[in-house]
């Protein structure tokens, strides 16, 4: 590959770019993890997690990636043949409803248009009418990285509360955690999944799960086969800050400074500069004269923007022109939105001026690529950041 001077932009939702001073914390000698040194480590990470996913209950790191998580989550809380609710918000609602269909769940699917986020209203009907409590948990995905679509979440806890059903609430916040507000305890989550390489700055290879009392007592009548992934083989030495098997040692190396990251700009204000990194880069789109794929304002992500191609236009050909002429990956289209569709990631270890030439990379893009457009985001974009001019935030500030 020939040699090209500056900085990729890596503007794909996930992974995110992996700032310098994670990148320098993970370049270390590997450590004896059975040494007294490893569980100081261990103990400040797991720590650590608690303050990102806001619990007091424990989180698990695997070495995996986010779907080893997902599966986790399952197998853990769950029986062959448990009834389940999911929404297919989009791809990875239904990548998530596709395993757990393999793993024998009895899947009930509220279909959806990709186009926004779950209704908690359909979900409490559901409860509602399901007397016998044959449901044994609901599965949503937080920040659907797909379609550019957060769903709220309080809502769905208040369904199951209103309908008085037991069953489990778990959630994917792989590509929200660390991005976007997101509380497992106060929002009465049971199990939150999430992984490393999105709002959390790091490179692939961790997958998380934060449990509550209540999934740590499923999992005791839970009749799924599970070693790998089993939560009490990481709790018993996860006390200590030690882990069963060998962890990703170096990887979290780079948690612990992600962490400290996170904390040393404040949480709130990580959330912040998401939702006004957002709010510029759609008063882009709509001086583009191009399309949102979200369709409800009070589900804009904080993290992506999934932009609509004009009929006629294949959004991996401009994609394919901005990545040769500009040095930047855009996020493809996927599953039923493929090459209708081209995402751009905001989030992670990202400042204003990254997103000025994110945006500048799209409009030059666009041009080359001869798609239709009005040449006016990037000064749209300017606006927003200077504060020149407002653009709808809607619910995501509350
Ligand atoms: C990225 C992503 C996944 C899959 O995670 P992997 O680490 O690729 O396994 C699942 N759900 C959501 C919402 C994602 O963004």
């Amino acid at each position: 590959m020939a040699h090209k001077s500056g900085r990729h932009f890596l503007q794909i939702p996930g992974p995110s770019n992996v700032p310098d001073r994670v990148l320098r914390a993970i370049d270390m000698p590997t450590m004896d993890h059975r040494g007294p040194d490893f569980g100081k480590l261990g103990r400040i990470v797991l720590e650590g997690c608690q303050r990102v996913f806001q619990t007091s209950g424990p989180v698990v790191i695997f070495p995996g990636s986010g779907t080893g998580a997902w599966e986790a989550a399952i197998v853990n809380t769950l029986s062959a043949g448990d009834r389940v609710v999911m929404v297919e918000t989009g791809q990875f609602a239904s990548l998530w409803h596709a395993m757990a269909k393999r793993l024998k769940l009895d899947v009930d699917l509220i279909p959806g248009d990709w186009r926004h986020g779950v209704d908690a209203a359909v979900i409490e009907e559901k409860l509602r009418a399901d007397t016998t409590h044959a449901i044994k948990a609901v599965m949503v995905v937080h920040n659907e990285t797909s379609t550019g679509v957060t769903s709220r979440i309080p809502p769905v806890r208040e369904a199951l509360d209103r309908a008085g059903h037991p069953a489990l609430l778990m959630v994917d916040t792989i590509s929200s955690l660390g991005s976007v507000d997101y509380k497992h305890e106060a929002w009465g989550v049971d199990v939150t999944i999430a992984c490393s390489q999105k709002g959390l700055m790091l490179p692939p290879g961790l997958g998380f799960n934060a449990i509550s009392q209540k999934a740590l007592e499923a999992g005791k009548t839970s009749g799924m086969p599970r070693s790998y992934w089993d939560w009490q083989e990481m709790l018993a030495p996860n006390a200590t800050g030690f882990f069963p098997y060998t962890p990703s040692t170096n990887l979290l190396y780079g948690l612990r400074e992600a962490l400290a990251m996170l904390e040393e700009e404040g949480l709130d204000n990580v959330f912040a500069r998401h939702i006004r990194h957002a709010a510029a880069t759609r008063a882009a789109l709509q001086a583009w004269g191009l399309e949102n794929l979200c369709l409800d304002p009070r589900d804009y992500s904080p993290v992506l923007t999934a932009v609509m191609m004009p009929d006629g236009h294949d959004a991996d050909t401009l994609r394919q022109v901005v990545l040769d002429k500009y040095d930047m990956s855009l996020g493809t289209g996927l599953g039923k939105v493929k090459g209708k569709v081209f995402r751009i990631g905001h989030l992670g270890d990202f400042n204003d001026l990254m997103l000025m030439g994110t945006i500048a990379g799209v409009e030059m893009g666009l041009h080359a690529a001869g798609v239709p457009h009005r040449q006016a985001g990037v000064a749209a974009a300017m606006d927003v950041l200077a504060g020149r001019r407002t653009v709808g935030q809607a619910a995501k500030a509350a």
